[in-house]
């Protein structure tokens, strides 16, 4: 089947059984501004030069929807939120009116989503010809309603999204209901339609089965299904016919909310404040701290270690689960893990890697496994959301401030270092990633959550200090992802996020060292940053990319931390030859020092075979000890 008719087929589909949907398209421009270059293609050659090729296929499956009997098509345009120039402008105005006469009869709603217009967008947007209606995110879109005031076509319809479709919490329907109305004054009662503020792909599918949710945290959620609902009271309380029972069920949660002493813990909001407009860094510089640390590490040059995690066996996930469920006691789940433990320990002392991790068998979810032991979190049974193709992750909820009852991880680290004299990793989440990996709280910026989650780590990186691990590796995998779409609010985010990394550890000796892992590696655009979260050694992933995208760390050389860019791919199961390995990592000594460069995969093994690793890893240290013997002869 031709791809373009799988969208009429669906449509098709549903109407056979009685169910008139909305087809949505990625609107043409955005389909091209967010597509990539194959391989190959020269840098200079700009993808918006083929809208006139994709424009008359989008006519014929707009034709064939509308002979299908459609009667809306959704046109998703999430470009249209970043900074656009006005040559990209121009491209929306010029595709839309060269699909204007085959939009003919049609009711269009070109949808945005995730932040608010531009104003020289809004302008470009309200005026396209075609389009009968336009959708706005009014959750995230802060100054939308602004825009709005300041004029909004007669004819056309307004999509208010006032449901938040990212999160997980209940709507505040009085507050909605006064936006609406508001809106009404603006645009007329009948152009009017009660939306969500973006798909809801973002959030969990439904409630019904959650029944391990207490009932009063259950009243402050919303999943999708539960979405629905309020987007329909919505709508008929703005053509006046008001469910009451309903509203006031969603007050009384409101207030709930609010006033619950779970959610409240006055102490932490006080230190989190605290923290606000300060600045937290480590007395000395990091290549004096390295220095200091090499004295105690004495390791060679070009270090071999791994990111943390081995695989995750099928044993091992029965037995997770089995203890999970009460099936076995504690002592002999501790037994057994302890028993994996030492075998990853053995494994990478036989391997004869430099800087060893435990292997995190004690682990389901890098996030999941701190936010159990994290006051102010809770979990759900079901609630799943895509993450990317068919991986689904199920995040936890944050609904009050965080505090850590006790240590998490030193049990383990300390465990493990008590197997070996080689360094033993100790090994955590950091504060952003949690954060962007959760569903955080609404109630308060997201800033704040971000300064508490530090607070804790902070109290588990001191924990494992004094207990004597000498390596912390704090993984940032998520950072980047809560990057705004908007550069002007770019700086903002980079700003705490970087701050509450460094809240963690700003309190360590100098001869502690800080690890971080990002799960990327294109730095290009946040280079300062990383270097202003003033680690000791940062793992990236760039198996997959190559050593030109680490010459902006060149510059970062100047700082002088130890840099480890992955050297070969743990997606993939196939096996780098040494001299594959001893390749890249000369490449890179092309680029790099190698006084700060750190020879590991490119992020953890959890999801590979021991079949896999154990001879990936051989050859990954056979290779840094003929590029460690090359180096010593030409010196
Ligand atoms: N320490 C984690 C692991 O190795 C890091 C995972 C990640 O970067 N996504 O599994
Ligand atoms: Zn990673």
């Amino acid at each position: 089947m031709v791809r373009h008719q799988l969208v009429v087929q669906e449509f098709k589909e549903a109407k056979s059984i009685g169910v008139d949907t909305v087809p949505v398209l990625v609107g043409p421009v955005s389909y091209l501004l967010l597509s990539k270059p194959a391989k190959g293609v020269k840098k200079s050659f700009s993808l918006l030069s083929l809208i006139d090729k994709i424009l008359p296929i989008y006519k014929e499956v707009v034709a064939e929807l509308k002979a299908a009997g459609a009667n809306w098509i959704q046109f998703d345009e999430p470009t249209l939120v970043m900074d656009l120039d006005s040559q990209r402008l121009h491209e929306f105005t010029h595709a839309y009116s060269e699909l204007e006469s085959s939009l003919f009869g049609l009711n269009i709603l070109v949808e945005t989503y995730f932040a608010d217009l531009p104003s020289e967008t809004y302008k470009t947007v309200t005026a396209l010809k075609g389009v009968t209606a336009i959708g706005f995110d009014l959750v995230r879109g802060s100054k939308t309603l602004d825009l709005i005031r300041g004029g909004f076509p007669l004819e056309k319809y307004l999509f208010a999204g006032v449901i938040d479709g990212r999160n997980i919490w209940a709507n505040n329907l009085a507050a909605s209901l006064n936006t609406l109305q508001a809106l009404e004054g603006i645009v007329g009662k009948d152009k009017l339609v009660v939306s969500t503020s973006c798909s809801l792909l973002h959030t969990a599918v439904d409630m019904v089965n959650e029944n391990k949710l207490d009932k009063e945290l259950k009243s402050w959620l919303a999943f999708a299904a539960q979405k629905l609902l309020e987007v329909n009271a919505l709508a008929k309380a703005v053509s006046g016919q008001k469910d009451e029972a309903f509203f006031s069920a969603n007050e009384a949660a409101q207030a709930s909310r609010k006033s619950s002493p779970r959610v409240t813990n006055k102490a932490v909001q006080k230190a989190a404040s605290a923290l606000k407009g300060s600045d937290h860094r480590r007395a000395m510089n990091v290549r004096n701290r390295l220095e200091a640390q090499q004295k105690k590490l004495t390791l060679p040059i070009l270090p071999t270690t791994t990111i943390g995690s081995f695989p995750q066996t099928l044993e091992l996930r029965k037995l997770r689960r089995e203890y999970k469920a009460n099936k076995m006691s504690e002592e002999e789940y501790v037994n057994a893990i302890k028993e994996e433990i030492s075998k990853i320990v053995k494994l990478q002392e036989e391997l004869d890697i430099d800087v060893l991790v435990h292997g995190e068998p004690e682990r389901n979810d890098m996030v999941e496994y701190f936010g159990e032991q994290l006051s102010g979190f809770a979990f759900t049974l079901n609630g799943w959301v895509q993450s990317y193709g068919s991986r689904c992750v199920k995040p936890p909820i944050i609904y009050g401030d965080v505090s850590r009852p006790k240590a998490m991880t030193v049990f383990w680290s300390t465990l493990a270092q008590s197997l070996t004299k080689r360094p033993m990793k100790g090994m955590l989440t950091g504060p952003v990633t949690i954060l962007n990996w959760s569903f955080v709280r609404n109630d308060q910026p997201r800033l704040e959550t971000s300064y508490q989650i530090a607070l804790a780590i902070k109290d588990e990186v001191e924990d494992l200090e004094r207990a004597g691990i000498s390596i912390i590796q704090i993984d940032e995998a998520a950072l980047r992802e809560g990057l705004p779409l908007r550069k002007s609010e770019q700086a903002f985010y980079l700003n705490w996020a970087v701050h509450s990394f460094r809240i963690t550890n700003c309190r360590v000796q100098d001869t502690t060292q800080i690890h971080t892992h990002m799960c990327y590696s294109n730095f290009n655009d946040i280079i300062h940053s990383i270097m202003d979260m003033d680690a000791d050694v940062v793992t990236i992933e760039n198996s997959r990319s190559d050593e030109k995208l680490l010459s902006v760390f060149h510059e970062g050389m100047k700082y002088g931390a130890g840099i480890g860019p992955g050297v070969y791919d743990i997606h993939s199961p196939r096996i780098p030859s040494t001299h594959e390995i001893s390749d890249r990592i000369n490449k890179m000594l092309g680029v790099l020092e190698s006084r700060i460069l750190w020879v590991n995969p490119d992020c953890g093994l959890k999801t590979r075979k021991y079949s896999e690793v154990k001879p990936a890893l051989t050859n990954m240290v056979a290779a840094a000890k003929l590029i460690r013997a090359q180096l010593a002869i030409s010196e």
